[in-house]
Formats: C-alpha cells, structure tokens, sequence
C-alpha cells in the first residue's frame, strides 16, 4: 500500500488544497495530509483549528487522514511508514522552491519521492495569505475555501 503525506501550513486550507488532496486521494491508496507547524511560531489559525477545519472539510474521503506534526517532514513521513510527499505547483515560483524542497528532502532520506500535481486554473490564484488577507479586511472568502471553513472564519471577530 502506498502511503502519501500530503504536508503544508494549511492556515487555513483552501480549495485549492482541497483540489490536490482529492486528485491525490485518487492517486493513493492513502493521503495523510498533515499540518507541519512550528511550535515558536504563531500562525493565524492555531494548530487545533486547522487540524478541525481540515477534518471538516474531507470527510468524504475515506481513505484520507488528518493529522499534524514537528520537525522535519521526512522524519514524519518515516515514521508513517509513507514513500511519497504531495505537493501542489500552482506557478513557476512555486517551482523553483518545491524543486529545492523536493531535492532536499531526498537527501535526507532518500526513499522518499515527491509527486506534484498541478493545480486546475480556477485555483490558481488561490492562497492561504490571501485567504487572510480578504478576511482581515472583511472581505468574501466564498469561492476560496470549503464551506466550512468559510463558515468558521466569518464568524470569528477580527
Ligand atoms: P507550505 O507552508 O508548506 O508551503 P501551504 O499550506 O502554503 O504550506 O501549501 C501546501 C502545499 O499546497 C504546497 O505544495 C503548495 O504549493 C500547495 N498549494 C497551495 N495553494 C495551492 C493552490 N491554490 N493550488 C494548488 N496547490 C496549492
């Protein structure tokens, strides 16, 4: 069985995270998407929420998991038993750094291989910072994010 850790910020997820986790659910016997924080550094969402908006967001996919970890995403991975890392390429910027990141993770360890899969052009302009920008600024998240996540971000006071 092929085991994907599909690892990001997630703050918050998107859809077009939501896009790449399903292509990668096709894919894979299982996703684990995995939220890979810092615990020195304070995100918009903390850890919980994301992990629940998440969870909230893929409960149709059967053979996805959530989870969250520290540290080094291939000491994660090892320890999930996963060979493969999803990522999402939206533009050549993302590229340039997924290529280093990729390259870097296989020198770690190097049974792990990184699958990309390309995001769909309506999606391509979405972000998480933009998602928070819009938000911050009272604007309508609807159309960037799974309804849930619209839901709960809306009614917090900011
Ligand atoms: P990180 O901080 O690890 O970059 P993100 O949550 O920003 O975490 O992104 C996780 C992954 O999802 C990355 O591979 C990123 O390129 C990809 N991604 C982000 N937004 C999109 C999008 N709109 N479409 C496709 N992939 C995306």
């Amino acid at each position: 069985m092929t085991i994907a850790i599909y690892p990001g910020s997630f703050d918050p997820i998107t859809n077009g995270h939501l896009d790449i986790l399903k292509s990668g659910a096709e894919i894979f016997e299982k996703v684990i998407i995995a939220v890979s924080y810092n615990a020195n550094k304070k995100g918009f969402l903390t850890i919980d929420e994301r992990v629940r908006l998440i969870q909230e967001s893929v409960k149709d996919f059967p053979n996805v998991e959530v989870d969250s970890f520290e540290g080094l995403t291939v000491e994660y991975a090892k320890k999930r038993g996963a060979s493969v890392l999803l990522r999402g390429l939206r533009t050549s910027f993302d590229f340039e750094y997924e290529m280093q990141l990729s390259q870097t993770n296989n020198k770690l360890f190097n049974e792990i291989k990184t699958v990309f899969l390309i995001t769909k052009p309506e999606y391509n302009f979405i972000s998480s910072s933009c998602v928070r920008e819009i938000l911050l600024n009272k604007g309508d998240i609807s159309g960037f994010v799974p309804e849930a996540v619209q839901v709960y971000l809306q009614e917090l006071q900011l």
